[in-house]
């Protein structure tokens, strides 16, 4: 008994001088605790976290209702960091530079997200299937349109970003399919996919549940 008594003293103590140190290097004295009214746990967080710059991409990807590998492979292509064959090329990895969908141009972002004409046709058939008339620009301006024009909270924004990582990861999945595998599918096959998924992930939040009830159908 003694010794578990003792035991939680320690521990406690322990847990007191850590809590300093955190304390510290978030700038405060023990003096300014014993001042405070009020305590925030949150603004010191904040002070120990240190500031960072917004990136102007983060509603995009951060509220974004797709699965955690379609949001993986977005912020890829966003940051650059996706292996393309143009990258590839000048790390020697490979000499074959033709995009696996279309094998006339040359594998790079811009050319996969949506100057490909395979996958122009799936992302502008999504676009179709929202209700969207318009020709499908280059990543840039794609991305571009994403933040300006969707990057609210309306059941329509938050379908338009669903959609545009679901379409992004499916591209790149059937251009390693057709790179890895040798398998290949289909235009019609790959839409279907997308907008399967996309009605399956929107089930979790009633706004979006509301607004695909209105897309039931394939474009
Ligand atoms: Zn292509």
């Amino acid at each position: 008994m003694w010794e578990a008594e003792v035991g939680n003293a320690s521990w406690i103590v322990r847990k007191t001088l850590k809590a300093k140190q955190y304390l510290q290097a978030a700038g405060l004295q023990e003096q300014d605790l014993m001042q405070m009214d009020t305590f925030s746990i949150n603004k010191i967080y904040m002070q120990l976290r240190g500031s960072f710059p917004k990136v102007p991409w983060r509603k995009v990807v951060c509220n974004n209702y797709g699965s955690a590998k379609w949001i993986f492979i977005l912020r890829l292509i966003i940051c650059g960091r996706i292996l393309t064959r143009d990258r590839l090329v000048k790390w020697g990895i490979t000499k074959d530079t033709s995009c696996p969908l279309c094998n006339t141009g040359v594998e790079s972002v811009e050319h996969l997200f949506f100057s490909c004409v395979i996958s122009a046709n799936i992302w502008s058939r999504i676009l179709a299937w929202q209700g969207i008339k318009r020709i499908t620009g280059s990543w840039c301006q794609e991305l571009a349109w994403a933040l300006q024009s969707y990057k609210g909270n309306s059941a329509t924004a938050e379908v338009y970003r669903m959609c545009l990582a679901g379409t992004t990861y499916y591209i790149w999945q059937e251009r390693n399919a057709r790179v890895f595998q040798k398998k290949q599918r289909s235009v019609d096959s790959i839409v279907k996919q997308i907008v399967q998924d996309v009605h399956c992930r929107g089930i979790v939040s009633a706004k979006l549940n509301r607004k695909l009830d209105s897309m039931n159908f394939y474009p």
